[in-house]
């Protein structure tokens, strides 16, 4: 091996590698069944793998993909992302961040007033920010009971198991809010509030943040509508929670893992998540330990793009939504289930089953979901890439097959 290894620059590998990148067919080759004990060097492998990992890829890019809550990234993110991987700093210990760490409290500083919070960290998902947040509920104030609507995400069932906390469910409306005639005594319990949920993308009636003795509003999905001048009055009222989660890696267009949780109370909630200790120079907040910088493809994304930039984006997928809905309510041969709030269009056919239809619809196109024991296709307004009049044309062809003139149907 040479004096300086060579696997440790890149020359024209990435070059390489970029390229790869726009390629768009590809012989694929199977891959090594066991760990090979020689390895192939890096340019074949990067031959090697595209195919599979390019060319088997869901493109979430597609003009037809609607269907989940995860988008395509702007290139902006792809080249941070590169920095990332190649500096490899760990937000845990200052001395191996300097930069990314004042990145990370930038990109807080600006962003948290937004949701009317003075604080917070990145972690990598809504799930953990959601932990995080019960976590700072439970030892900071003291909670043993968690309350929240049927339609509210897993993670939250999922943290109050981990927390050893009571998960009481509330049902819902028929708006898929929380029913708020159903809670009773709250002033004890840690109250979770959704800003979008993951089926209906319901938002919850947020004039009950501040009633509980901690209030948290998951806005995994929903969050980024607060910097929409045009959409932010929907979550009004999120000012009042004492914690909120949002994922930066769906409606702010960031590569996975890159998520938010802030506090209102930032001390009060840091001191109860805090873990000093022996090699560390400052305390580990949070429940993760070593992490990637992920505030600087975000903090890359709002400098390239500013405030209105990242807003353009979203309120074009919301006003595809409200598009993709108006165009399905004139079908007589399908029911919506009610217009979207928040960019998710909830829909199924009347003429065939929800399962026939998903089958016969480009792959990606929408994924499904079961509200009341019946199966509806579910639509997510995450690509700004979309095309809906295409992606109506597709529906019409499927539905109405080859009745001539069926647009009035
Ligand atoms: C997506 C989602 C989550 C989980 O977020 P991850 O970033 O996938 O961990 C939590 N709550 C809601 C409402 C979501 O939509």
């Amino acid at each position: 091996m040479s004096k300086k290894d060579q696997s440790f620059s890149p020359d024209a590998g990435l070059e390489h590698g970029i390229n790869l990148l726009h390629q768009v067919s590809f012989e694929t080759e199977n891959l090594p069944k066991k760990c090979p004990n020689s390895g192939i060097g890096e340019l074949k492998t990067l031959d090697l793998l595209a195919p599979h990992v390019l060319g088997r890829a869901a493109r979430l890019d597609r003009s037809d993909v609607l269907a989940h809550m995860d988008p395509p990234t702007p290139w902006i993110t792809w080249v941070a992302a590169l920095w990332n991987a190649s500096l490899n700093q760990n937000l845990l210990h200052p001395a191996t961040s300097p930069f990314a760490i004042d990145a990370e409290k930038l990109v807080i500083e600006w962003l948290t007033p937004f949701f009317g919070m003075n604080g917070g960290h990145m972690c990598s998902g809504s799930t953990l920010a959601n932990l995080t947040s019960l976590w700072a509920a439970r030892d900071a104030v003291g909670i043993k009971r968690v309350v929240a609507s049927k339609a509210s995400h897993l993670s939250i069932k999922k943290s109050a198991r981990i927390l050893g906390l009571t998960y009481e469910e509330i049902p819902t409306n028929s708006k898929g809010q929380i029913d708020s005639e159903q809670l009773k005594n709250i002033s004890d319990a840690c109250l979770v509030l959704t800003a979008g949920t993951t089926a209906t993308g319901s938002i919850d009636s947020l004039k009950l943040a501040g009633q509980a003795k901690w209030t948290h509003v998951d806005a995994a999905w929903a969050g980024p509508l607060c910097l929409s001048p045009t959409h932010a009055h929907l979550l009004e009222g999120i000012e009042k929670a004492d914690s909120v989660s949002v994922s930066a890696h769906k409606w702010f267009f960031q590569p996975k893992d890159s998520a938010l949780v802030m506090f209102r109370d930032l001390k009060k909630a840091n001191s109860a998540i805090s873990f000093g200790g022996g090699y560390l120079t400052s305390s580990n907040i949070g429940v993760q330990g070593s992490r990637g910088a992920a505030a600087i493809p975000l903090l890359a994304t709002l400098i390239a793009w500013g405030r209105d930039g990242l807003v353009q984006r979203i309120d074009r997928t919301m006003l595809m939504a409200a598009k993709l809905a108006e165009k399905l309510s004139n079908k007589k041969r399908v029911a919506l289930w009610a217009l979207p709030t928040t960019g998710v269009t909830v829909f199924r056919p009347l003429t065939c089953s929800t399962d026939e239809l998903q089958k016969r619809l480009p792959e990606g196109m929408f994924s499904t979901c079961i509200l009341d024991d019946e199966n509806w296709l579910r639509s997510v307004a995450a690509n700004p890439l979309a095309d809906i009049d295409e992606i109506i044309s597709i529906i019409d062809d499927e539905i109405y097959g080859i009745i001539p003139n069926h647009t009035h149907i």
